[in-house]
């Protein structure tokens, strides 16, 4: 059967897989080896340098672009090196519209590395997708779009954003990371490359840093391709197959993820010592409709804003979690709580920072894998 017929939770296992060619192994063996043995001057299997290419990471780039939908799956050293590798396609003078409220390490890596380079970087508030348009210019290269955005859960319609890319010939890349392919699938969407930290869910385990990129067009993945061996982030053997590892129970553990994290939303909906609660599944989310168009489900990520307006506030029912770890990461199997303020967004000017709602109250949660009951129990204490 055609891998390109079989459904997602199939294709998390199978996707792009076959086994080994050398004993029939199962399971892709990590091939921790720099080199291989060549008969002749050219004469090797496809691998000559584990940069160019590395028959681990091979693996994991196939299982990616199956999981994605895609055509071509490339995997580095992490997720900033993957966004990395998608900024190097352009020159001096181009431009990139992204998300407003886009991850931290993100922003720090347009605004401090890219722009000394002269790439033009706008942030715009994309919940109303038109808006985009007066940021378009002959110049514009890219949307940079993220969505659940970080820490805000703010949602972007994928679908409006692709058409207005498309008119302008620009191309669209998704960050999509907090959604995983389990719940949203980009390129189907009309978005041209989706890109991941692997270090979050597709890993799922919280032991591996890496990073992800698919695209369905030949062309644009030749470029991504030239770009990746020539500055040479790529992902590792081992680290690549951790990542296919976890890829395996991606279906399994994101149906979990969902059902805490709707149980917790609306736990903290409820609660009486709790001022705002974020999460794309409530009904009178700004864009929950889009949210329910575009997502198979809302996902474990929520952000909440206790009472009170002070950073000792939040701070308080941080420290007196103890089922979640305060922690930065997300989307592995154990809870997590962080402070975006002090921790992911502390790069991002405080002004900047508090346009888009990440006061020093916000508290983001990473909802794992344990019983519901358990988590309900821990958020309770901690809230008394
Ligand atoms: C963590 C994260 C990144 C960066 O990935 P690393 O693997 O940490 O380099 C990018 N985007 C989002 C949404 C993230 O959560």
């Amino acid at each position: 059967m055609a891998m390109k017929q079989l459904k997602f939770n199939s294709k998390t296992i199978h996707g792009g897989q076959q086994p080994d060619k050398a004993y029939g192994a199962v399971m892709t063996p990590i091939y921790q080896t720099s080199t291989f043995a060549q008969t002749t001057p050219g004469g090797h299997q496809g691998f000559a340098y584990s940069r160019s290419a590395n028959p681990t990471r091979t693996a994991l780039e196939n299982a990616l672009a199956s999981i994605e939908n895609g055509v071509y799956g490339l995997a580095y050293a992490s997720g900033l090196a993957a966004i990395d590798g998608v900024i190097k396609l352009f020159a001096p003078g181009d431009e990139v519209v992204c998300t407003g409220d886009i991850y931290g390490g993100s922003y720090r890596l347009f605004k401090r590395v890219f722009e000394k380079y002269g790439i033009i970087f706008h942030f715009v508030d994309m919940q109303s997708p038109e808006g985009l348009r007066q940021y378009i210019n002959a110049n514009t290269k890219m949307f940079w779009v993220e969505t659940p955005t970080n820490p805000m859960m703010n949602i972007v319609d994928i679908k409006a954003v692709a058409k207005i890319a498309k008119e302008h010939k620009v191309l669209l890349a998704v960050d999509n990371t907090f959604a995983t392919p389990y719940l949203q699938q980009p390129l189907d969407l009309g978005a041209d490359i989706v890109m991941h930290s692997a270090t979050k869910y597709l890993g799922g385990h919280s032991d591996v840093v890496a990073g992800a990129v698919v695209v369905k067009d030949k062309a644009l993945a030749d470029q991504l391709y030239f770009i990746q061996n020539a500055s040479g982030a790529v992902c590792g053997p081992m680290d690549s197959f951790l990542v296919l590892r976890g890829i395996k129970t991606l279906h399994v553990r994101m149906q979990r993820h969902c059902e805490n994290g709707k149980a917790i939303a609306n736990y903290l909906a409820q609660h009486p010592k709790i001022d705002k609660v974020y999460w794309p599944g409530f009904e009178n989310h700004p864009n929950h409709k889009v949210a329910k168009e575009q997502m198979k489900g809302f996902g474990g990520m929520i952000s909440f804003i206790p009472k009170g307006n002070e950073m000792k506030d939040a701070i308080q029912i941080i420290e007196k979690l103890k089922l979640f770890t305060l922690a930065e990461s997300l989307g592995g199997v154990e809870s997590l709580v962080g402070h975006p303020a002090s921790m992911s967004h502390a790069g991002i000017p405080k002004e900047e920072r508090e346009k888009s709602g990440v006061l020093d109250t916000l508290i983001r949660l990473s909802v794992g894998i344990e019983d519901q009951e358990d988590l309900i129990a821990d958020l309770q204490q901690a809230l008394k």
